[in-house]
């Protein structure tokens, strides 16, 4: 038996008949989940200004016959992120985040850890005052989201001869997985990255995540982070992402 999820992120709202709402969350006990919300379309009392895409919720859900949806009982919103729709950009650097957990993550899977770094994300993103700002949470998220879900670049050291980060001047990122170094042009998709690149990833990788917020990438190495994150991501979920694209061309 599954635990009662109490809490959840909203990822996306989807109509269903005259009056109700699907509604996929992002919740600590059991992960992405599905909801019913009956008459969410409708009710002005229930729901109204409730379910928004980006809203953090507490919630009272039942388990349904089908097992795989819930059905929403009450809820109210316990974090609105409301900086986010002050302003455009930081709206859509805002989308990747719900995106990659709606996509990237398996139903009824446990990761907490998935929402915390989302809440830490948002958090960032909705006091941005600049694009730089916005892009270094966006690059953090994407590199400790891989790691959370079991993606983890390799940038130890070159992924096909093993020889150590340290000494590799020229590093290129490669789509299988981290670093590799000239000297192996077989890597596939390898791209070269400026040094102080490999360094930062490690960084965001390496950092408690109370520390996550106060990390800024240099502004120098936010393009190449975002297209090679963007490229992996990608190529692991195995199709387009148009809210990284839209995120990453508002960013630059
Ligand atoms: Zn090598």
């Amino acid at each position: 038996m599954l635990p009662r999820p109490a809490s959840g992120l909203v990822l996306r709202l989807r109509p269903l008949g005259e009056s109700d709402l699907l509604v996929d969350l992002f919740s600590k006990e059991v992960g992405r989940l599905t909801a019913l919300a009956k008459g969410g379309k409708r009710s002005k009392q229930r729901f109204f200004g409730v379910l928004l895409a980006g809203h953090l919720l507490q919630m009272s859900l039942a388990p349904s016959k089908s097992g795989d949806l819930w059905r929403l009982e009450t809820a109210a919103v316990l974090e609105p992120h409301l900086g986010l729709r002050q302003d455009f950009r930081r709206l859509l650097a805002a989308g990747p985040v719900l995106e990659l957990l709606l996509r990237a993550t398996a139903p009824q899977d446990p990761q907490p850890g998935a929402l915390e770094l989302a809440l830490i994300t948002l958090g960032r993103m909705q006091r941005a005052k600049e694009a730089a700002e916005m892009a270094s949470a966006l690059v953090i998220f994407l590199v400790r989201l891989l790691k959370l879900l079991g993606y983890g670049l390799n940038l130890e050291a070159c992924l096909a001869c093993g020889r150590p980060a340290a000494e590799i001047e020229e590093p290129r990122l490669s789509l299988a997985g981290g670093l590799a170094c000239p000297a192996c042009p077989e890597a596939q998709g390898a791209r070269p990255v400026l040094p102080g690149l490999i360094k930062s990833l490690a960084a965001a990788l390496a950092l408690e995540p109370g520390s996550l917020a106060r990390l800024r990438l240099a502004p120098a190495l936010l393009p190449e982070a975002l297209a090679f994150l963007a490229a992996f991501w990608q190529e692991i979920t195995g199709h387009d992402l148009p809210s990284l694209s839209l995120a990453i061309k508002t960013l630059s």
